[in-house]
């Protein structure tokens, strides 16, 4: 499972002057474990021997394929068990990270001087960490779901009462309205024991949503139990079995969280184009953007789906700049171009403790409007190292953020 302290350890990697690294994403989608049909194994292979023969220096031709035969020794003995595969590796110092992902991921291999981590923050930002209370009167579970892998937290069984009150057989001492007022109690009893446990879930391992699932007259009282805290995270409720499996689980609320991502990035480019028109701590455009970057002053970057901007980086100061640019409006040197300045800009800022959003689908066409980027900005005076609260509710979701 990817975590976190997964992205830390890639985020805070020094690029190391003379040697580059490889970062390689692979779609292994359906899972091939046989022999047979290893697609990604051809299609990896193909993409290394591309990057060899565009190597000119010697040694950095030595260096790529000691890192591409690590690689491909791994490759041939792995048997993917999810649908993407995450690989960095240098044979420089040694460095070799993977993990298999349960969610599609673009195949991409890259030769950098530092890990690629773009697609896997966008990954996280996608597939972002939510909570799961399923239960009824008797029984209750509590999961999370994270980068479309679910894992379960405990098992609560309280059914005895309730059970006995369902027959109040020979006990003619109680009438039957005592025996469902005393069922009704206990029900409660159960609905805050594992709403407790939710809570403390949220301190160990926080999310921003939480979904309500089981009997619709149980979801309905649980609603009604919640602290606000958790209530105000409370983005659906669905009609599950209490016994369904974790796969049916996963199925029936990864669709619901994908919907409210969508809708949450539509209010939040909303939010910032209208902010941005007004002037109100948040600009949109490209040039506005690296500027806002240049100076310290993002609190949360928003950029669209697919947004690959070429431009340039000062040698000496490493503001950035678009491609027209010919000096650095700091220290006035010479300006080194940079494929994808997006790239660059989200690893500062996660590494700074900003936020940052990719948007897709509606939210990503209406970015495009305005360069496809934007940013909320921070409160004047503040430190870098603090968060404050962007314009709009939806903004404070959904997004990646690694605290520096
Ligand atoms: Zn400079």
């Amino acid at each position: 499972m990817t975590t976190t302290a997964d992205l830390g350890v890639l985020i805070n990697r020094q690029a190391a002057p003379n040697n580059a690294m490889l970062s390689i994403y692979l779609n292994v989608d359906p899972p091939q474990t046989g022999s047979l049909n290893r697609h990604f194994e051809g299609e990896l292979l193909a993409r290394l021997r591309s990057i060899q023969e565009q190597l000119s220096n010697e040694a950095e031709r030595r260096s790529f394929k000691a890192s591409a035969r690590r690689v491909r020794q791994f490759i041939a003995r792995h048997k993917p068990t999810g649908q993407g595969l995450i690989l960095f590796c240098s044979d420089h110092d040694s460095f070799f990270w993977w993990r298999d992902i349960q969610v599609p991921v673009r195949n991409e291999v890259r030769w950098n001087r530092r890990p690629q981590i773009r697609p896997l923050l966008e990954l996280q930002d996608e597939f972002e960490r939510y909570c799961i209370i399923l239960t009824d009167r008797e029984q209750g579970h509590l999961f999370t779901v994270f980068m479309g892998e679910i894992e379960q937290h405990l098992e609560l069984v309280s059914s005895a009462e309730v059970k006995h009150s369902k027959t109040p057989g020979s006990d003619h001492l109680r009438s039957p309205m005592q025996f469902q007022r005393k069922a009704n109690l206990h029900a409660l009893w159960h609905l805050k024991k594992i709403v407790k446990l939710a809570e403390r879930q949220m301190f160990l391992c926080p999310y921003d949503r939480l979904i309500l699932a089981g009997p619709s007259e149980t979801t309905g009282l649980l609603q009604r139990v919640l602290p606000k805290r958790l209530k105000a995270r409370v983005v659906g409720s669905i009609a599950l079995p209490v016994h369904a499996t974790t796969q049916e689980i996963l199925e029936a609320t990864l669709n619901i969280e994908q919907s409210v991502e969508r809708e949450a990035e539509v209010r939040l480019v909303d939010d910032l184009v209208v902010s941005a028109s007004k002037s109100m701590r948040a600009i949109t455009g490209l040039a506005a953007t690296l500027l806002a970057l240049n100076n310290g002053e993002i609190w949360k970057l928003v950029y669209a789906q697919d947004s690959n901007v070429p431009g340039k980086r000062c040698t000496l100061c490493d503001r950035l700049y678009g491609v027209d640019r010919l000096a650095c409006g700091h220290c006035n040197k010479p300006l080194q171009a940079v494929d994808d300045l997006i790239e660059l800009m989200v690893e500062r800022l996660i590494k700074a403790g900003r936020k940052v959003e990719q948007v897709r689908g509606e939210a990503s066409q209406h970015l495009m409007q305005v360069d496809g980027i934007g940013a909320f900005l921070r409160l004047r005076g503040r430190r870098p190292s603090q968060s404050v609260t962007a314009p709009g509710r939806s903004s404070a979701r959904g997004s990646v953020h690694l605290h520096a």
